[in-house]
């Protein structure tokens, strides 16, 4: 079931996405080569700590996960998808791309977003799959407007990557965007392709969370022995990018922004 938020629920989930923009655009600012992963996992459980506020990744275990979630920041580097594991061996390098996903409780409710950056120069090929993933999350979140529905959505997403001419985009199917706020992870399931028309309608005071995933190559992926990491199959960068949105009367508003 798809919960709808109350006028003061959704305050508060402004503020935090607020405050988790604000968070992971400073993490951004400091993405160099030389630097670790888990540089940039213990600077981000700080900014959220020092706004009073709590790191919704950290100790998470989803239902079949076999252990949880040991950090704050989920870093996944060039070919790894999601859920990456911050390490202090696994320093950044130019031409690197990196995936930002961050997610915070404040005051009792959630907000997830996740950023890909790239670290120094990178070349044209990355620098596109950048853009291009950045572009259709706007597209995903363009339509979420009323009167339409999870799958109006999911097939925007889906249309605009399969409509690009400069390469043969994958888009990961296994993960998906979700409903966020009471808990980090809510109904409804928002998959980044899909038919028009099919799935929830959807309604003002509904709190989503889109994320879509692209890659370079395969739309398939697997998993590390760390039981978290999700890399591509064919071993090609992949980047995502996500946004807390609310759908209102009208167009839906970005939760997680700090302009
Ligand atoms: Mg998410």
């Amino acid at each position: 079931m798809i919960i709808i938020k109350t006028l003061e629920e959704i305050e508060i989930i402004r503020e935090g996405g607020k405050h988790l923009a604000t968070v992971l655009y400073k993490i951004k600012e400091i993405i160099k080569p030389g630097i670790s992963t888990k540089d940039l996992d213990i600077y981000a459980e700080k900014l959220i700590r020092d706004l009073g506020d709590t790191p919704a990744f950290l100790n998470y275990r989803p239902e079949g996960a076999s252990r949880p979630f040991p950090a704050s920041l989920c870093v996944s580097v060039n070919d790894e998808v999601v859920h990456g594991i911050p390490s202090k061996k696994r320093i950044l390098k130019e031409g690197d791309i990196v995936s930002l996903d961050l997610g915070l409780k404040h005051k009792g409710l959630f907000t997830d977003m996740a950023i890909t950056v790239p670290v120094g120069k990178v070349n044209m090929i990355n620098q596109k799959l950048l853009e291009i993933t950045e572009q259709v999350l706007q597209v995903g979140i363009d339509s979420a407007s009323l009167g339409n529905t999870i799958g109006d959505i999911s097939n925007s997403i889906e249309s605009f990557i399969h409509s690009r001419k400069d390469n043969k985009y994958g888009i990961v199917e296994v993960l998906a965007g979700h409903g966020v706020g009471r808990a980090i992870h809510e109904d409804p399931f928002i998959p980044n392709f899909g038919k028009k028309g099919t799935g929830e309608k959807l309604l003002p005071g509904m709190v989503l969370a889109i994320e879509p995933m692209i890659n370079l190559g395969t739309k398939n992926v697997t998993i590390d022995n760390d039981d978290w990491t999700f890399r591509t199959a064919d071993r090609k960068n992949s980047a995502h990018f996500e946004h807390t949105i609310l759908i209102t009367e009208g167009e839906a508003e970005i939760l997680t922004t700090n302009f």
